[in-house]
């Protein structure tokens, strides 16, 4: 048996182009679209692991697509995913709870930069 993973309760864009998700347990996660986006966990976007877990990389245009970081669409997947759709058409990735939690890790572990002079 897996534990149980928490979910959702609430998923919406802010008028900072912000995706805001309040989990059942209470607590709330900011993810800009950019990173959203950058972290989109289809094939395309992450590469395929091969049986060794090497990951393949698919090879990246230089140039962002218009469109690329801006959300269309979200719908729900189950009970257990968001699919979205972005302007420049791209709509296979499936972010599961799992993998929203798992952004929400490492974005924690990247903002934390210690030295950040934001302090006003
Ligand atoms: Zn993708």
């Amino acid at each position: 048996m897996k534990p149980a993973v928490p979910h959702p309760k609430e998923i919406t864009l802010t008028e900072n182009r912000e995706l805001r998700i309040v989990w059942i347990d209470g607590h709330v996660t900011h993810f800009s679209l950019q990173y959203f986006r950058d972290q989109c966990p289809c094939a395309g976007c992450q590469g395929e692991s091969d049986i060794f877990g090497d990951v393949r990389m698919p090879i990246q245009l230089p140039v962002t697509k218009p469109g690329k970081y801006e959300l269309k669409k979200l719908t729900s997947v189950g009970n257990y995913a968001v699919a979205a759709v972005w302007g420049d058409g791209h709509d296979s990735g499936i972010y599961s709870w799992e993998h929203l939690l798992y952004m929400e890790n490492r974005q924690a572990a990247t903002s934390n930069t210690p030295g950040d002079p934001a302090g006003n």
